[in-house]
């Protein structure tokens, strides 16, 4: 998420939580992945349950033979010749992911079918006995209604198109003593508003859910870029811009682990500016700053993409070559060599004044599991100090430790 979008949304979950209305409102924002989050909950809850609620509702069918035989018929076209394959198919298309967006709305139609079937049902009955059927219908609209997960606003329809078509029914019943619609009646819109209050607690819940999980992954997300961040100063030499001393250590030890593990070779290049001392001595320190900066960021621009260049420690740069023998160290050596020397940075605390150059030591070992990686360095090291005892401006290299190659083109160049 983008740091813009995190900063002025956390405020506006703070106050939506905090929100005395019924609902804790959803910031605009964030409104789409809640309907989002909210649809894919409903859908996988509804695949569950509406089986079992159709297997209930055409269980009546069964009691129907008994207590109104006279509706058997209808009842049973009604029951398995429109609500079960309406089902079916329902639960068939969401499966494909057919509805999009309108799945609340056809899930609606839905749900108020089997209130509309009882109607006809209650309308259609002569059996006195049917009052016992009729009575339990308030429970079947109490299972549709709580048990389908759908949106509030679709709830709240279902909830009043439901009890409507069953109250307005009960007035065109010819088995329905006229005492007992008030009853019937007000048993019904009791369980309405239990269903409507039952949804608008679940509504309540999932929106505090949302906005606790939302809340969480903007905090988590920032503590993670935080934490980016200080792990990224904590490597960063703030001088140069390139991984510092620790950041060596941390990667000559992760790529010495993987040259043991791959029996690849690992090459190391300690670099060093030549008379450095007397350059800062002439020029004073701000501009020996300028021109490590300049040198390091000469050099990162010639190493290979999987080499790491690393200030070592003062004028001193270390550079990490994974599986790197060393004639490709000594290419890499040179190429740095060379390209700091191109950049002819005038060196006028030389005697006569020259340009700022490098020596530099190189190593190449395929190391073991018991071996230290401190060898590697001690061996560039000690070819370096050979680099400078040589004349300074080259590289420095064994197999025999004691040999050190001096390239041409080494002298310093006026
Ligand atoms: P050599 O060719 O033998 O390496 O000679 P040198 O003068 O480069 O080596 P020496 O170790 O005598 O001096 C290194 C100098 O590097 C001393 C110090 O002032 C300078 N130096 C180290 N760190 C920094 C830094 O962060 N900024 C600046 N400006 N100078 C630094
Ligand atoms: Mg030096
Ligand atoms: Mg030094």
């Amino acid at each position: 998420m983008p740091t813009e979008y995190n900063r002025t949304l956390l405020p506006l979950i703070d106050q939506a939580l905090a929100s005395p209305g019924w609902l804790p409102p959803i910031p605009p924002l964030l409104q789409e992945a809640f309907a989002a989050e909210r649809l894919l909950q409903c859908r996988l809850f509804n695949r569950r349950i509406l089986i079992a609620l159709t297997l209930l509702f055409d269980a009546y069918w069964l009691n129907e033979i008994w207590t109104s035989p006279e509706i058997v018929t209808i009842s049973g076209m009604l029951r398995f010749g429109l609500m079960t394959p309406a089902v079916l198919l329902f639960m068939a298309l969401d499966r494909r992911d057919t509805f999009g967006r309108a799945y609340p709305f056809c899930l609606l139609l839905l749900t108020i079918t089997p209130g509309a079937i009882t109607a006809v049902l209650c309308v259609r009955t002569t059996s006195p006995m049917a009052f016992l059927d009729i009575s339990a219908t308030p429970l079947i609209m109490l299972g549709s209604g709580m048990a389908v997960r759908m949106p509030p606003r679709e709830f709240l329809a279902n909830a009043s198109i439901t009890p409507a078509l069953f109250i307005g029914s009960l007035f065109y019943s010819q088995a329905m003593p006229t005492t007992q619609i008030g009853s019937l009646s007000l048993i019904e819109l009791s369980i309405a508003a239990a269903a409507i209050g039952f949804n608008l607690q679940l509504e309540w819940r999932d929106r505090r859910m949302f906005l606790l999980n939302t809340a969480d992954q903007i905090i988590r997300a920032r503590l993670a870029a935080t934490n980016a961040g200080l792990v990224r100063k904590i490597l960063t030499d703030p001088l140069t811009g390139i991984t510092n001393r620790r950041g060596f250590d941390e990667t000559l030890a992760e790529f010495w682990r993987q040259a043991a593990a791959t029996g690849r070779p690992i090459g190391l290049i300690m670099a060093d500016l030549d008379h450095f001392k007397r350059y800062n001595d002439h020029y004073g320190h701000q501009q020996g700053d300028d021109c490590l900066r300049r040198v390091a960021a000469r050099m990162a621009t010639l190493i290979r993409i999987e080499d790491v260049l690393t200030r070592y420690g003062g004028e001193e740069f270390a550079v990490i070559l994974p599986d790197a023998d060393l004639q490709t160290v000594q290419t890499v050596a040179e190429r740095m060599r060379g390209g700091v020397a191109a950049l002819r940075l005038r060196h006028g605390g030389l005697q006569p004044p020259g340009i700022v150059t490098l020596s530099l030591g190189l190593a190449s070992l395929h190391p073991s599991p018991t071996d230290d990686p401190d060898q590697l360095i001690a061996e560039a090291d000690m070819n370096l100090y050979a680099a400078k005892r040589a004349g300074r401006n080259r590289s420095g290299h064994s197999p025999q430790r004691d040999s050190v190659t001096a390239p041409e083109n080494s002298a310093i160049v006026p």
